[in-house]
């Protein structure tokens, strides 16, 4: 219906997972499909990466653990963070596996487990020092004595997140894998069996082979995207590619005198005549409306063309040239991300623009673009 849509390639998420897969063997892939598969829909994806090698898959909230679970899905499901005590029957109930560091949270996961009838299988934790969350390393033991003390659950994992891994040459990672390490060597002192410890994100499972342990956690590389410019290089190495793009259809052609301005706050002035076509994608779709000014461009018949003026809620503008040497017509396919031809506009070109990272951009791509996958 929309001449708007995104496209995900399940054929590149497969082929992405795979390759991370035998990259990262014996370790295990936790596929990450938070934020509905940062903006790639988390249902198609999941379900691509588990047929692919995935054998675990990890999200942020219990309701979007419970929508795998709902799909069907019947793979483990890591929870990243502790939930609320008021939501732990609900993660016992869709068989999540449950991340805590509290010991609020381990007996209210206890009390959920006997209400369920069922067995919790919990994830220790850790903070080495990213300081979002997570049990202090010095707590970790008597935490999981906690957990092995109590009946109705059962410690499958221990874990931390790395703060640096996507900066190559930063020592912080190899400082929080020490003492991520310690904390390993303290609960096999203890005589606590933990099955699974796990460290690593995507740039962790491909730049820091020690991060490995028995799972990587990976989401963006999942998608095809490197986790910063600066991992492109081992990205590609792999092999991995984009899996979405985002694409339009010039919906209006119009000329614009010299000396005429454009869009909101008329912030461009044309000198010459120009073509401009119009687009029906805007910043209520997860165009950032400060793209144009960032330098942003778009593809449209084989070429780049800079996006023009003020990006709307519905709708950008895209200067195609002068009147005469510019061929565009509605209904002309518009690529913002993606290819066209030879050319290829990444969601880390548009972050480089505007200062951010790609994962903003991908998770930013909004439910009014319809998904399309092949
Ligand atoms: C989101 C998240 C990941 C995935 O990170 P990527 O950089 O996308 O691979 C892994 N672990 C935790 C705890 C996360 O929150």
């Amino acid at each position: 219906m929309r001449a708007a849509r995104a496209d995900v390639d399940l054929d590149a998420i497969a082929d992405n997972v795979r390759a991370l897969a035998a990259a990262v063997a014996p370790a295990g892939v936790c596929a990450v499909v938070k934020a509905d598969g940062y903006g790639h829909g988390a249902i198609a994806v999941a379900q691509e990466a588990l047929r692919s090698g995935a054998t675990w898959l990890a999200v942020a909230l219990v309701e979007e653990g419970a929508v795998l679970r709902k799909a069907g899905i019947t793979a483990p499901i890591l929870l990243l963070s502790e939930p609320r005590p008021d939501d732990v029957g609900a993660a016992i109930h869709w068989d999540l596996r449950l991340t805590v560091y509290t010991r609020e949270g381990i007996e209210a996961a206890a009390d959920a487990a006997a209400q369920e009838e069922r067995t919790a299988r919990l994830h220790l934790k850790v903070n080495t020092g990213m300081n979002r969350v997570g049990a202090r390393p010095a707590d970790v033991v008597a935490l999981a004595q906690a957990v092995v003390a109590q009946p109705g659950v059962e410690l499958e994992g221990v874990w931390t997140h790395l703060a640096t891994a996507d900066e190559p040459g930063n020592p912080f990672a190899d400082e929080q894998l020490d003492r991520f390490d310690a904390v390993v060597a303290a609960l096999v002192e203890a005589g606590i069996d933990v099955p699974l410890r796990h460290a690593a994100n995507s740039a962790g499972a491909l730049d820091h082979l020690r991060s490995r342990f028995d799972l990587v956690r990976c989401g963006i590389a999942v998608y095809g995207i490197p986790p910063s410019p600066e991992l492109a290089g081992s990205a590609a190495a792999l092999g991995l590619r984009p899996a979405l793009s985002l694409r339009a259809e010039v919906a209006y052609v119009k000329t614009v005198d010299a000396g005429e301005g454009i869009s909101y706050g008329q912030r461009h002035t044309f000198a010459e005549p120009r073509v401009v076509a119009t687009v029906p994608i805007g910043y209520a779709d997860g165009v950032p409306r400060q793209l144009a000014a960032a330098g942003g461009e778009v593809l449209v018949g084989g070429e780049r063309r800079p996006i023009v003026g003020v990006v709307t809620m519905d709708q950008l503008m895209v200067d195609c040239g002068a009147p005469g040497a510019a061929a565009v017509e509605p209904g002309d396919e518009v690529v913002l991300l993606g290819r066209q031809g030879a050319d290829e506009i990444t969601a880390g070109e548009w972050a480089e623009r505007l200062g951010t990272i790609a994962y903003e951009i991908v998770c930013g791509i909004g439910p009014r673009v319809p998904r399309h996958y092949g």
